[in-house]
């Protein structure tokens, strides 16, 4: 678990005057990582990392041969098409080009001219998925969200017995993860409508959203080699907002007994910005559990995961629908809440997931599962904010929604902030649903 250390003191003034901005996403001491080239140009995608409203082109750092050392080595290992050579290099790595960036982009650093040279605006920058994603597990953490649901498709038996003890996911599909920005088709497929004996097959008509976390796997582990939990965050890279949008007609025809399948793998947008655990250090929290609930196993259970191991993460859903759009409207909020609510963490994730000797990979991502809150405001899915489409959600300007309509953005925000820390932000995830084909 990476502790405090100089790159976090909130005093720390960056060169680059927007990153010294109240409520900038990215000041100096956040310094998330993505993958990016100038809008419409030829040239390749490379490592950046943010700072202010520019990005700090890794190439172009890797190049100019500023950086001396392990921080020199991860720069041109961040200077792929895709981050997972810098994730395969491990902590020591990421926590070196951390310290040395730190210290390049500080008011006063004598390495000011040659960086200086190195930023692209974020405007006219595009991005990319961040990693190769070999495989993508989606966890089921929130055990709101879980009640929640399960209060729907299963009125009698809504938490099932083993969601205290065993952290629940899936293997969802990586091929359909997108970047931020990125609009889709509404899936089409097979559902059995209300009272019908026999099911039909066409557009989704209840079209979701679920706000989550990404988690990037960094260095991977050995097939047949459990990773202990004390060991666990070493192997995460770090976080970013991602989207699993669910065809919820679909997943109650289908999800029955193996689990959701093309009801989720149609799309899952991510946001564009990584952001290193050792970024988020000030905002660890501690593990609990409610009073009567099991203690974890010891296999999942640790000192520093009790002490420290949630995130307080502040998480926010937009929704701009079209009419709002054409008035030149924000977006309205739909939901607020926090990472710390999860009833698994990270560190319990990733080493359950290797429990049976499973082989995780660099550029890997594990899905935290629908973040609810434990207030249905605090609900990460329009199945829950609308009790399953029975209450519309009521936006500006008069317009509801029970599901997503074509047309409709939903964009996903995540922040993290007190005193005597520095803002972390993660950017924006957004995505658009087009008219089924
Ligand atoms: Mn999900």
């Amino acid at each position: 678990m990476t502790l405090l250390n100089e790159t976090h003191d909130a005093r720390l003034r960056s060169w680059v005057a927007s990153a010294n901005a109240a409520g900038c996403d990215f000041p100096l001491q956040n310094l998330p990582f993505a993958v990016f080239r100038r809008r419409g140009a030829s040239e390749a995608f490379r490592g950046g990392v943010a700072i202010g409203d520019q990005i700090l082109d890794l190439a172009a750092v890797a190049a100019s041969g500023v950086l001396q050392g392990p921080a020199a080595a991860a720069a041109q290992a961040g200077a792929q098409d895709k981050l997972n050579a810098l994730m395969a290099l491990g902590q020591g790595a990421w926590s070196a080009l951390r310290l040395a960036l730190s210290r390049a982009l500080r008011e006063g650093s004598a390495l000011q001219a040659p960086l200086q040279a190195c930023l692209v605006p974020q405007p006219q920058a595009e991005y990319d998925v961040p990693a190769r994603i070999g495989d993508y597990t989606d966890f089921y953490t929130s055990v709101h969200h879980a009640t929640n649901i399960g209060k729907q498709f299963r009125p009698d038996n809504p938490l099932l017995p083993n969601y205290k003890w065993v952290p629940i996911g899936y293997h969802g599909r990586a091929s359909s993860i997108v970047v931020s920005g990125q609009s889709f088709h509404r899936p089409q497929g097979q559902t059995l409508p209300p009272g019908a004996q026999a099911p039909v097959v066409g557009p989704c008509k209840r079209l979701d959203i679920e706000l989550e976390l990404g988690i990037f796997v960094g260095e991977g582990n050995a097939l047949g080699q459990p990773v202990p939990i004390a060991q666990a965050e070493q192997h995460v890279f770090g976080i970013c907002l991602l989207n699993d949008w669910s065809a919820r007609d679909i997943q109650g025809w289908e999800y029955q007994p193996l689990g959701p399948f093309l009801s989720k793998n149609f799309a899952t947008t991510v946001s564009p910005w990584v952001v290193t655990l050792e970024a988020l250090a000030p905002y660890r929290v501690a593990f609990t559990r409610p009073e009567g609930d099991p203690a974890p196993l010891p296999y999942l259970d640790s000192d520093a995961n009790r002490e420290r191991g949630a995130f307080d993460i502040q998480l926010q859903v937009g929704l701009r629908t079209p009419a709002m759009a054409a008035a030149g409207q924000a977006d309205a909020t739909l939901c607020r809440t926090s990472y710390r609510h999860a009833y698994w963490t990270v560190a319990q994730m990733l080493t359950h997931h290797t429990i049976n000797g499973c082989n995780l990979q660099p550029g890997d991502l594990l899905g935290s599962g629908t973040l609810s809150g434990p207030t249905l405001d605090q609900a990460g899915a329009l199945i829950e904010l609308t009790s399953g489409g029975k209450n519309p959600v009521q936006l500006p300007g008069g317009e509801q929604r029970v599901f997503l309509e074509d047309g409709d953005t939903v964009v996903l925000r995540g922040w993290c902030e007190k005193p005597g820390a520095a803002r972390v932000g993660f950017g924006e995830c957004w995505g658009t649903v087009l008219p089924a084909l």
